[in-house]
């Protein structure tokens, strides 16, 4: 039987924005070949706006678009969601899927906060709850880690999510210049927001780290459960002092399972330039997963953009317009893991410490003794005599692994320390 003798899948759109329009834009290109390979059509029954009198990008029918949100999702098979934001995006997702409808979503603010909520009441009413382009745009990530690694061990995953602070840190690095001077022209050229705050402070990171741990655990990983150090901090000192040592400085969303259990953070880090993860530049994303069988695994491609986040919308649309098509349901992500989503505290990490000293002897054996007192061993030294005025040099340690939890007290103490004349920064090293 042909694709269009099959009764249409019914689409709603709720927000016609960067991302929807070109959602709207593909399914109205490639109606056809969508309709072949879902095996029946699919048919936009309307687009839901707050106002229909604005004026808008010509591919969105004016006659599709309605403010009457409760009669759309009453008539739809599928619902995609892509206002974004907490309210009123839930009750709409609720509703529809109270209305027997699935749920396509790029929303992962929500998804980290409300996710249990939203899978539970998909699971009960039998539909689909899709959301690829939450986390890394158009990267497939959710459902390799869901789906295809479903049958391995993942030990860690280490990401680059977020577009913005990887263009700001990559033009820091290629470029040496100032933080301020980066992100107000990447504001211009709209790499950034006018309000970057989601971005620059990991924000928008830990969500998609939540989402991340999550899926690859198991188990529930909510935002607050996620430690969360932004950006805003990262000078052109500390980037050069990174590019000296061999490394770049990411901001990486790491989820990890240890003896002791799951431990999800985000923070800038040094990673070695031999790192696959080194090598992405400007506003690119990547995800590196580590795992038992497959070994070391790297996804990599647009994390944002209305039309690369849209194909991944577009191919959950798919996958979900098929399982309506023939009566039956998606896998959904597994949660029966109970392991202890563990605090930074519990955390063991490599650190570079950098630091200006009296530059005279003993300023070394007296840094170094503090630090053996907390059980942290160093692993490389580098001192700079002179580069920090006369008297004075900038001393740049590397440690063996050490666990967080000693590392605030032992920056107090070389604080206090006086050999010490000031600590300029520590930074935590990753994917040695
Ligand atoms: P956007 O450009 O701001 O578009 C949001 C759309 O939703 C607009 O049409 C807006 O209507 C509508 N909307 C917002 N709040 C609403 C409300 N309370 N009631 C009714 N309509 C409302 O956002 P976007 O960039 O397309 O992002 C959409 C979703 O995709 C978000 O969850 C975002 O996190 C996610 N996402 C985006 C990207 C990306 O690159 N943009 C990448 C990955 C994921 P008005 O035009 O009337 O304001």
């Amino acid at each position: 039987m042909s694709a269009s003798a099959v009764a249409p899948v019914k689409i709603a759109i709720l927000g016609p924005g960067t991302v929807g329009t070109e959602v709207v834009r593909l399914l109205t290109a490639q109606g056809e070949d969508l309709a072949a390979r879902v095996g029946a059509p699919l048919t936009i029954v309307g687009i839901y706006v707050r106002d229909t009198s604005v004026e808008r990008d010509p591919v969105i029918p004016r006659d599709m678009l309605t403010s009457d949100v409760d009669a759309l999702i009453s008539q739809a098979d599928l619902v995609i969601e892509l206002m974004g934001g907490i309210e009123p995006a839930r009750t709409h997702i609720l509703q529809a899927i109270a209305s027997g409808a699935s749920v396509v979503t790029a929303n992962k603010a929500l998804l980290a906060s409300h996710g249990p909520e939203l899978y539970e009441a998909a699971d009960a009413a039998g539909v689909d709850l899709y959301f690829e382009a939450a986390v890394a745009g158009a990267i497939p990530i959710v459902r390799p880690v869901r789906e295809s690694l479903a049958g391995d061990y993942i030990d860690r995953i280490l990401g680059i999510v977020n577009g913005t602070t990887n263009y700001v840190l990559d033009e820091m690095t290629t470029r040496g210049l100032p933080y301020d001077q980066v992100l107000a022209t990447a504001q211009e050229l709209g790499f950034a927001e006018a309000d970057p705050t989601a971005d620059v402070e990991g924000h928008d990171a830990a969500a998609k780290a939540a989402i991340l741990a999550s899926l690859a655990f198991h188990q529930r990983v909510s935002l607050d459960e996620v430690f969360c150090e932004g950006i805003t901090a990262i000078t052109d000192a500390d980037v050069a002092a990174a590019t000296e040592s061999g490394h770049v400085i990411k901001l990486l969303a790491i989820a990890e399972r240890t003896d002791a259990g799951v431990a999800v953070r985000v923070h800038p880090a040094l990673v070695p330039h031999a790192h696959p993860l080194a090598g992405v530049h400007g506003a690119f994303n990547a995800v590196f997963v580590e795992t038992r069988a497959a070994g070391e695994l790297m996804f990599y491609g647009q994390g944002a953009g209305g039309a690369p986040t849209a194909s991944a919308v577009l191919g959950d649309v798919v996958s979900v317009a098929r399982h309506i098509a023939s009566g039956g349901k998606g896998p959904r992500e597994s949660n029966y893991a109970d392991l202890p989503v563990l605090p930074i505290s519990a955390a063991s990490t490599r650190f570079q410490i950098r630091m200006i000293v009296e530059d005279r002897a003993g300023v070394l054996a007296a840094v170094a003794e503090i630090l053996a007192a907390k059980g942290i061993s160093i692993e490389t030294v580098r001192q700079h005599a002179g580069s920090a005025g006369p008297g004075a040099a900038e001393l740049v340690i590397s440690t063996h692994r050490a666990p967080e939890r000693d590392l605030e007290s032992t920056v107090e103490q070389l604080r206090g320390a006086s050999a010490v004349k000031d600590v300029l920064s520590v930074l935590r090293i990753e994917g040695e």
